[in-house]
């Protein structure tokens, strides 16, 4: 039953496959297409054809069984291709026919709420995806004179990335981190944290396990995020083509909606996965092998594709495409060949810690060795007037705390900056898919800042930041509005937020006067 079943597709290929190459021989003689190539050997993703003199590069071939490849190495006498199908069907001998274009996808607001591979094929069997319009998938990037400067923030909702390391719309802005720091998941909390911005995601799957996919795709669907998100997905055991093709095939979606003036957020998980997979097609193409046997135009491979990231001026709409880019390190090695090239194509790195992670400090980001280069002009004062304190008190703390452990014995000034950073760390944690809106993140960093949770203990800090948060709601509105806006607040607000949370912070206080709280604020904390 399987068989014939197999045999009536192979025969459907068969047919189309045939009238296709019809239409190609009585259509335009004159351009060589209806030239007809043979397969001389075909393996592991890469296929060697010869007989199609005028193919070009980057020409998209068809194979028998509707499979399709890209020419990739134009020789003098044969051409390499890297196949975006399942190649095990083919057989040395296949012919091969050139269709005159280069590799494109669908796009259009259909794609929304839809898992699909690069190639356009519904993925989540919602039935195929009709959309009328296809764009290539390598574009080139915007010019300098289309695009403008980095301004609006995209809130991430976790505290210590809007406070400390903030993202500004068409930034590009690099994950890094060993393998299991909570990488994917920041990313999937920034896409958790577009509902109702106006903001569309792409989220990109490379060579990830089924599994890895199905907990991200659960997480999206139970956050209602598919009514924003688009999602394409490469697994693990798919040709190594798909997953080259697959984020330039993303940012292609991507670039639709930025076209037509949205604000877009696109994942990229990870970067590593689609360097491997060039290096291996690179290799069986026989390209020559250079560091790390990388091929010597693995550089351009990423900067083409992120260069395509920018936020674009009045006059080309003002849309955006803001890339989260994500790459796997090796032993926490910052400094190993894709990593660096990444860390000098994007605008600033945001690296997670396996030590913090150990210690449950979660989002394990380690704000020492991350930066955010063009995000700082686009944070809002709200929190601008909070971060720089906090960035002082946080970098003292850290320096102070490596030396402590060795025991050292410390003065009280010393123990007080120990006390209000074991805090700031306390408050910068923040547990998976919950997202903080922003009134609730400037309510928190200011009690922080101002030293009010210093007279805490360290166990209920997530009490206390809950009490707080629900404190909002006794705010004024015109407060509410400007802590929502993150706008900067009058003295008078300011002071009308401190004593609301000092009511509701009382049942917390700690009534031991003896341990090293003090009920006076430090001096790092106190600049605002
Ligand atoms: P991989 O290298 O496998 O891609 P990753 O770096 O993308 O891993 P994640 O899959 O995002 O890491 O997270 C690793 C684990 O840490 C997951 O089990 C996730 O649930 C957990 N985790 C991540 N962030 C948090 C958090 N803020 N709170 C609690 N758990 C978290
Ligand atoms: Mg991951």
């Amino acid at each position: 039953m399987k068989l014939s079943f197999e045999n009536e597709l192979k025969q459907s290929y068969q047919q189309l496959f045939e009238q296709f190459k019809h239409s190609r021989e009585t259509a335009q003689p004159s351009c060589g297409l209806q030239e007809i190539g043979t397969v001389k050997s075909v393996s592991a993703g890469v296929a060697i054809v010869d007989g199609l003199p005028g193919a070009g590069f980057e020409e998209l071939l068809l194979f028998p069984g509707n499979i399709h490849g890209i020419a990739f190495n134009i020789d003098e006498h044969e051409i390499g291709v890297i196949m975006l199908g399942d190649y095990s069907l083919l057989n040395a001998g296949d012919e091969v026919l050139r269709t005159g274009r280069v590799m494109d996808v669908a796009v259009g607001n259909d794609l929304i709420g839809r898992v699909i591979d690069p190639i356009g094929r519904a993925l989540d069997g919602k039935g195929q995806i009709f959309s009328t319009q296809r764009m290539p998938i390598e574009r080139p990037a915007p010019a300098i004179m289309a695009r403008s400067p980095v301004t609006e923030p995209l809130q991430t909702g976790l505290k210590v990335l809007d406070a400390l390391l903030p993202i500004g719309r068409g930034q590009r802005e690099l994950i890094m981190g060993d393998r299991q720091t909570g990488k994917t998941s920041i990313a999937i909390d920034t896409i958790l944290n577009q509902k109702g911005k106006d903001v569309i995601c792409v989220y990109c799957a490379i060579g990830q396990k089924a599994a890895s996919v199905a907990k991200i795709l659960a997480t999206l669907k139970l956050h209602n995020a598919f009514d924003y998100t688009v999602v394409m997905v490469t697994e693990g055991n798919d040709p190594p083509g798909l997953d080259y093709i697959a984020p330039y095939a993303a940012t292609t979606i991507g670039e639709f909606f930025m076209s037509s003036g949205k604000d877009v957020l696109i994942v990229y998980d990870d970067l590593t996965q689609h360097a491997r997979s060039y290096r291996e097609l690179s290799l069986l193409l026989r390209r020559p092998p250079g560091r790390e046997a990388f091929p010597g135009d693995i550089f351009y491979l990423h900067s083409r594709l992120l260069e395509r990231s920018t936020h674009l001026n009045d006059e080309n709409g003002g849309g955006s495409l803001t890339a989260l880019p994500i790459i796997e390190t090796e032993e926490q090695n910052m400094s190993a060949y894709i990593p660096t090239n990444l860390i000098s194509i994007t605008d600033g790195q945001i690296y997670l810690s396996p030590t913090l992670f150990a210690l449950g400090v979660l989002p394990a980001v380690d704000v020492g060795k991350s930066v955010s280069r063009v995000g700082g002009k686009a944070q809002r004062a709200g929190f601008r007037k909070v971060s720089g304190a906090l960035k002082l008190a946080y970098a003292q703390f850290e320096e102070l705390e490596s030396f402590a452990r060795f025991g050292a014995r410390l003065d009280a000034n010393s123990l007080l900056t120990i006390e209000h950073g074991q805090r700031i760390r306390a408050c910068l944690k923040q547990a998976e898919s919950r997202p903080l809106p922003v009134a609730a993140q400037i309510v928190i960093l200011l009690t922080l800042t101002n030293g009010l949770f210093d007279t805490i203990s360290l166990s209920s800090i997530n009490e206390a930041q809950t009490a707080v948060v629900a404190g909002l709601a006794s705010l004024s509105p015109p407060i509410v509005a400007c802590l929502e806006q993150a706008d900067s607040l009058t003295d008078d607000n300011k002071q009308q937020v401190l004593n609301m949370v000092k009511t509701v912070l009382q049942p917390f206080m700690l009534t031991d006067p003896q341990l090293p709280l003090k009920t006076q604020p430090i001096s790092a904390g106190t600049h605002e």
